[in-house]
């Protein structure tokens, strides 16, 4: 991470995008990159992350965050690219082989917030957020910042989970929570300064 470190910038910040395959975590990322997203040029893991400098207050943060590359791995999605990774379930598909573990553990390391997305159009990706979040917090710990991120708010007639679902939902987790829409570019720009700004508090408060 340090060779893409800017001089001029004050701090770099890793964060990651989990969720169900399909949810629109790739469209989120790349419209929040806009020109300057670009692809890992050795995706061995597969990878994916861009980055962008933000600014908070008189601070320069680059951001840094990754995606999935269409590889979600989790014990629940399956989404798993057993050719690439070699990857094993045992028969109940609970328990990961070691290869597995060190992948994910991986992509969390040294990430200090996630964008936990779902989409409002299907209800078992909303379902399957407690497992996400499992997943975060046995892999990136307890001090991450997480927003819980419903997206294709555009699809309203399609809705299958309620806002205030979603929102009581990350309240009761301790999460912060914003609906919004990658195709419409609702949200978007919002949701990822947000995170990105609790980070800096976070970080600025431990420094103190
Ligand atoms: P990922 O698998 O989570 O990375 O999801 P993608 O970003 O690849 O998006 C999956 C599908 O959902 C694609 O067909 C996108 O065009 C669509 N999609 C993503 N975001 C939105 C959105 O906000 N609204 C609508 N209507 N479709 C979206
Ligand atoms: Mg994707």
């Amino acid at each position: 991470m340090a060779d893409a470190f800017d001089e001029e910038c004050d701090y770099l910040f890793k964060a990651v995008l989990i969720g169900d395959s399909g949810v629109g975590k790739s469209n989120l990322l790349s419209r929040f990159a806009k020109d300057e997203f670009r692809l890992d040029s050795k995706p061995t893991i597969g990878v994916e992350f861009a980055y962008r400098n933000i600014k908070v207050g008189d601070k320069l943060i680059k951001a840094q965050i990754w995606d999935t590359a269409g590889q979600e791995r989790s014990e629940f999605s399956c989404m798993v690219d057993h050719a690439n990774f070699g990857l094993v379930f045992n028969e109940s598909f609970r328990v990961f082989k070691p290869r597995f573990r060190a992948i994910t553990s991986s992509y969390y390391r040294g990430a200090l917030g996630a964008l936990l997305v779902y989409d409002i159009t299907m209800r078992s990706s909303y379902e399957n957020v407690s497992k996400w979040l499992v997943e975060l917090r046995e892999f990136g710990g307890q001090d991450m910042v997480v927003v819980l991120v419903g997206n294709k708010c555009d699809l309203e007639q399609s809705r299958e989970v309620e806002k205030e679902e979603g929102k009581g939902f990350a309240e009761t987790e301790g999460l912060c929570f914003m609906e919004t829409s990658a195709l419409k570019n609702l949200n978007v720009e919002e949701v990822f300064l947000q995170m990105i700004t609790k980070i800096y508090d976070m970080t600025s408060q431990k420094s103190l």
